[in-house]
């Protein structure tokens, strides 16, 4: 996902609770690691094999924290996740349980089969020292951590090439859109246990992130749990 803005409205589209349990969330309590998860430091990935059937979850353990994923077919990396082709299907550029992520060879990938959360979206491109670079120059071209460097060298292993890993599903990230269609980011509106499931239609390899720009995370880059099952 990439900061494109600096913007720190509140989102208007919260449930009565929902603000104060963010705000809540941020002032401090980060759940325990639950049995079965793993957690991601923040502004770190992780790369694993996902077996056609299997199930990953992905959890925000804080609240308002985005987690970048993005996977290609295990057997080709030729075939990877487009968000263009989701969207096109899907007819949205919102995604949650019940869609249906494609490659670019139009099959079908990945199954969203939970969201507790309902904000995911598929516009934009994981951070990067680009990003950084580009967006805020007040930074001055320093060294910073991106999503797309922590996919890199998780994916690395797996064999994987930078070139290979495109736009990323920005999980619990909070992207709109005004009627002009300028895009607005505003801080996440997941909640500390809200969960995001996908189940593997083929076999993959995916990459996951704690997302490290801070624009997008409220401020403060926190961890993402994930499992398998
Ligand atoms: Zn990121």
């Amino acid at each position: 996902m990439t900061p494109a803005d600096g913007t720190t409205d509140a989102p208007t589209d919260e449930p009565a609770g929902t603000a104060a349990a963010t705000a809540a969330a941020r002032a401090g309590g980060t759940r325990p690691v639950e049995d079965g998860f793993t957690r991601l430091e923040p502004q770190t990935g992780t790369g694993l094999t996902l077996l056609a059937g299997q199930t990953l979850t992905v959890l925000d353990p804080t609240g308002g924290q985005v987690s970048d994923l993005f996977c290609l077919a295990a057997d080709d990396h030729g075939e990877w996740l487009s968000s263009g082709r989701s969207i096109d299907y899907g007819n949205t550029v919102y995604f949650t349980a019940g869609h249906t992520l494609w490659s670019n060879r139009s099959r079908p990938m990945l199954t969203i089969t939970q969201d507790s959360c309902g904000r995911h979206d598929f516009l934009l491109t994981p951070c990067s020292q680009q990003t950084f670079d580009l967006l805020y120059p007040q930074l001055g071209g320093a060294p910073h951590p991106s999503c797309f460097e922590n996919l890199c060298r998780a994916l690395a292993p797996l064999g994987v090439a930078p070139d290979q890993i495109g736009t990323t599903l920005n999980v619990f990230m909070n992207v709109w859109t005004e009627p002009s269609g300028e895009l607005h980011i505003d801080p996440p509106t997941s909640v500390a246990g809200d969960r995001f499931a996908v189940r593997a239609e083929m076999d993959l390899h995916v990459g996951v992130t704690a997302c490290s720009a801070e624009k997008s995370n409220g401020g403060v880059c926190k961890p993402i749990d994930y499992a398998v099952s």
